[in-house]
């Protein structure tokens, strides 16, 4: 097999990158180890579009965050992604946390972002009425926003796909060596020959730059701990509401989610694990406890699920960002933490524009999509939209998951897109059956039997996400 670019790694920077690469004449290959996209760092985050005060001044975070956010929202909007600019506050109780916020702001100031003031405590009451009366004064950032992170790593890849890229996943990449004009990448039981890799790998990006030279960075792993709200909360925490930063990273965050519910998160513990995604008592009494603080009133009871994700921190202390010195057509987007999501766009289009160069620029393809496939989520219609639909196909009119009113045909439609869902979890981060509070208690079965039929596979062989992670035993039905 022969590609001009492989991409190894499709998370948020590896499907952005995708994209990109896909608008010209050139064979782009995107390799994952798992059995979808945005199963790493990208599936698991606080799904902030960052303002850009946070990164410490003159890095890539600090550059790639700026203009990251300032291409998301049209981004967004053509890929039919949700986004909402709801502002974020970081929010101060004493003199100390006072003295932070006039770093932040001196900071983001430095950073070249617009739009941020010092509040006082009124207008912080006014903004976030169930905050904690306490409350002294907050630095207000109206231009942050919140996305779906995996469904727009999805919709990234769909896109690359349909204007030609390829897509390939369990597919862990295990061996890559020099050849005459590039590298032979060995994968899952292939292997391509290509004269441009990309490393986009998270918290494996040290281990994929060892396979060509002993990196000059390691990765850290840091766990991020949240709680997941009913939609019946929803509407408690109207901003995205951070704590004064620690060491370790932003703080616990008190936030809408773009589908209407709480998420509460993440405290920072670091072990050596990377795939060490368990939720402890002691994380999860860390982040409610942190949390009370800014909102006594929180109540935990609306908590549908607890889940974590892994930061991919680097040694260097900034994105890793570079053709590699020493190793021509070897490039790397490693150690891509937060604020990663909200820099993905921009960290693409800067990789892009090296590559291409590398490749002698080759021409755009002359006819490209920009946009996807519109996807129609059944909730959001008319009584007469929905009619219609249903009149066509009587599958709109078949709710599969109650608590998100998700219908059969939405399911059935993620699975036939380009890069469809596979999985029981694929299909509940394309649609959402699964997310609410019941967490699938009552549609799994319909998603399975929905699953097994599209993909002309035994229910028994279906998975929720890894190879192997079957439901079913053999012999047993639905
Ligand atoms: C707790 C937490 C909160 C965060 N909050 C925010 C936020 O609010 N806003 C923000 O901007 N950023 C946030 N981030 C950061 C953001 O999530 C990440 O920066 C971003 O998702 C990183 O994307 P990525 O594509 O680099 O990595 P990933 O999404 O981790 O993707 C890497 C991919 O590489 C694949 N891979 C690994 N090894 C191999 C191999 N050998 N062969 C093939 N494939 C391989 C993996 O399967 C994976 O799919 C947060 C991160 C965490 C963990």
């Amino acid at each position: 097999m022969k590609a001009d670019v492989v991409i190894i790694g499709a998370g948020i920077v590896g499907a952005s990158l995708a994209r990109k690469l896909s608008l010209y004449d050139i064979r782009v290959l995107l390799i994952d180890a798992s059995s979808d996209v945005a199963t790493g760092s990208t599936k698991a985050n606080t799904a902030l579009v960052h303002a850009g005060y946070d990164a410490v001044s003159h890095t890539l975070m600090a550059r790639f965050n700026r203009e990251g956010h300032a291409m998301y929202k049209d981004l967004c909007h053509l890929l039919d992604v949700p986004y909402k600019q709801i502002g974020s506050l970081v929010v101060a109780f004493n003199n100390e946390d006072e003295k932070q916020l006039q770093k932040l702001l001196d900071r983001g100031k430095t950073n070249g972002i617009k739009d941020l003031h010092l509040i006082d405590r009124n207008e912080v009451l006014n903004l976030e009425p169930a905050v904690n009366s306490s409350v002294r004064s907050a630095l207000y950032a109206p231009k942050a926003a919140i996305t779906g992170p995996w469904e727009l790593a999805t919709a990234l890849t769909e896109n690359a796909m349909d204007n030609g890229a390829e897509l390939s996943l369990n597919s862990p990449v295990t061996k890559i060596e020099k050849a005459l004009k590039g590298f032979v990448v060995t994968f899952g039981h292939s292997s391509v020959t290509t004269p441009v890799i990309v490393n986009c790998a998270g918290i494996e990006s040290d281990t994929i730059h060892a396979m060509l030279k002993k990196p000059d960075y390691t990765i850290i792993p840091r766990k991020g701990t949240y709680f997941l709200l009913d939609k019946k909360s929803g509407d408690h925490v109207k901003h995205f509401v951070f704590q004064t930063p620690s060491k370790l990273g932003k703080g616990v965050v008190c936030a809408p989610t773009v589908h209407g519910n709480l998420i509460i998160g993440p405290d920072a513990s670091q072990n050596n694990d990377k795939y060490d995604l368990s939720v402890t008592r002691d994380s999860m009494d860390t982040v409610r406890s942190v949390a009370l603080q800014s909102f006594p009133d929180l109540d935990f009871g609306m908590s549908i699920t607890e889940f974590a994700g892994v930061r991919a921190h680097s040694s260097s202390g900034d994105f890793v960002i570079r053709h590699v010195t020493g190793i021509p057509g070897f490039f790397e987007a490693g150690g891509i933490k937060s604020p990663g999501l909200t820099a993905a766009p921009a960290i693409a289009e800067f990789l892009s524009d090296q590559i291409i160069q590398y490749l002698g620029a080759p021409s755009l393809k002359l006819h490209v999509k920009t946009t996807r496939k519109p996807v129609i989520r059944f909730s959001g219609l008319s009584d007469a939209e929905k009619g219609m639909l249903i009149k066509a196909n009587p599958a709109w009119g078949h709710i599969v998951c109650r608590c998100e009113t998700v219908t059969e045909a939405e399911i059935v439609d993620s699975i036939h897109r380009f890069c469809g869902s596979k999985t029981v979890d694929g299909v509940k981060r394309r649609v959402r059956p699964g997310s609410g509070r019941c967490q699938g208690g009552f549609c799994l079965p319909k998603v399975i039997q929905i699953l097994a039929r599209e993909l002309k596979i035994p229910p028994e062989s279906v998975e929720k996400e890894l190879p192997g992670s079957w439901i079913l035993k053999k012999g047993g039905s639905v």
